[in-house]
């Protein structure tokens, strides 16, 4: 009787066993086939010593924190511009602003004036991932051309909640510059429709988590691209209720606390629904902080400068790659830049880049299995249509530099400033005297891309007449 029970208790036992098996194999075997789901959340003027996995004192970012710690830490990551727009083209085309036409010397984002917007001819990333079968979904500023044949989705996205361009850009009645007193009233669209304007904006990074967590509820059968472009902390400032005031780093510090609770928002989602396992989340920003907003604006850490600029505080961003069971915790120092987010992502999802243009991106996953792994050793830094600084290795040189922000002119630099930004992230010791032969490595390998690039007349330069009459 008893070895009865024995037996009838290791029989029970190996069938739990073998039903567990089981479930293990068809959850792997769904997943296999199931290419992963892609979601970049993407700060505005987000600087590198922003977050306290970054090292900021005073703005507590538990959520990043801890994203950090179970994701792959980039300390090396580059926007592929200083500004707004073109830094989104580059991220969405996975090639350099100068080859879409998105860069110009003289306007360096689209403003409300602007006519043109991302040319119908650009793959967009939700493109290429829609090709794979993908729902993409848009949630937050989009800054690639407000008119209706160049809103999200002309380009791509199945769905777009959020403003077209960035949230400082509505009637200014005393601004300085005679263009921005006539801005129109600031535009919150749902898909094609102006669902309201001037919405209260404290509750703008509120709203973008719902809608998010909203379309991923919406998908989670189903591969999904959600690009997720918050409006903060651009300025002005605005912290829901929740969070104004709590910070002691000030409002700014608020305004990056409650990204940081929106971050948590949506990896607590995938965690709950199991999407954890096959999601691929990306955090960066767009381009540095904007200094010369002082304590309204972020911090670039030891990095020089910030947004608008080429040294590094203006296109280095606090990134972070998160993909449990993945992506192994850890960090790396491989060089990265958002137009490899392009490339990796496209891979991921089965696709190849098209061979009919050139790309500017590397995909990223060799550093996924190996933090060691280099798939990067050029970053080229440009300010509008031209190349300003170029880094091979750890070697950067510049040509010119500017900070557009503060009224200076650039400044070219001849010989070119030559820094060893592994010994010197700060940009502070100038070698070029004491590594001539560094510098005309560095020139010839430019000289290289110089000589295959062919640049696209600027659609920036396109105004809207009518605006101005
Ligand atoms: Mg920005």
């Amino acid at each position: 009787m008893k070895y009865q029970r024995i037996n009838i208790f290791l029989l029970l036992l190996a069938l739990s066993f073998l039903s567990a098996c089981e479930s293990e194999t068809a959850s792997t075997a769904g997943s296999e086939n199931r290419p992963p789901n892609i979601i970049i959340i993407f700060a505005d003027d987000l600087g590198y010593g922003d977050l306290g996995t970054y090292g900021n004192p005073t703005i507590r970012t538990p959520h990043l924190d801890q994203m950090a710690a179970e994701g792959l830490k980039f300390f090396q990551f580059y926007s592929g511009a200083s500004v707004c727009t073109p830094s989104r083209a580059a991220l969405l085309t996975g090639r350099l602003p100068i080859r879409s036409g998105m860069a110009s010397d003289r306007y360096r984002v689209l403003f409300p004036f602007s006519a043109s917007g991302l040319p119908s001819e650009e793959i967009t990333l939700a493109e290429a991932l829609k090709e794979q079968g993908y729902q993409t979904g848009i949630v937050g500023k989009w800054h690639l051309g407000h008119h209706p044949q160049y809103l999200p989705l002309r380009h791509g996205f199945d769905t777009f909640y959020g403003l077209p361009y960035s949230n400082d850009m509505l009637p200014r009645p005393n601004a300085k510059w005679g263009p921005a007193r006539k801005y129109p009233p600031l535009p919150l669209y749902q898909d094609t429709a102006v669902l309201d304007t001037n919405p209260d904006q404290r509750l703008l990074t509120k709203q973008y988590t719902e809608k998010a967590k909203a379309f991923i509820d919406a998908h989670e059968e189903e591969p999904f691209f959600l690009y997720m472009p918050h409006s903060f902390p651009h300025v002005p400032l605005f912290a829901s209720p929740d969070f104004e005031g709590k910070s002691s780093r000030g409002l700014y510090g608020d305004v990056v606390e409650e990204l940081d609770w929106s971050v948590g928002q949506i990896l607590n989602t995938l965690k709950e629904k199991g999407l954890d396992k096959n999601t691929l989340v990306v955090f960066t920003s767009d381009n540095g902080p904007w200094l010369t907003e002082k304590q309204e604006g972020g911090s670039a850490g030891l990095l020089h400068q910030g947004k608008g600029s080429t040294f590094e505080g203006g296109m280095r961003e606090p990134t972070i790659a998160w993909w449990p069971g993945r992506i192994a915790p850890g960090i790396t120092q491989s060089l990265g830049t958002t137009m490899d987010i392009y490339a990796t992502a496209v891979k991921l999802a089965g696709g190849s880049l098209p061979d009919d243009r050139t790309y500017d991106g590397t995909d990223l996953s060799p550093v996924f299995d190996d933090p060691n792994a280099k798939v990067r050793d050029e970053v080229i830094y440009y300010l509008g249509a031209q190349v300003f600084a170029y880094r091979k290795g750890p070697w950067k040189m510049h040509l010119k530099t500017l900070n557009p922000y503060i009224g200076e002119q650039p400044v070219a630099h001849d010989p070119p400033l030559l820094y060893q930004l592994e010994h010197d992230p700060s940009e502070r010791f100038n070698l070029a005297a004491e590594h001539p032969e560094v510098l005309e490595e560095l020139r010839a390998a430019l000289q290289r891309h110089l000589d295959g690039v062919k640049s696209v007349p600027s659609v920036l330069e396109d105004i809207d007449q009518s605006y101005f009459e």
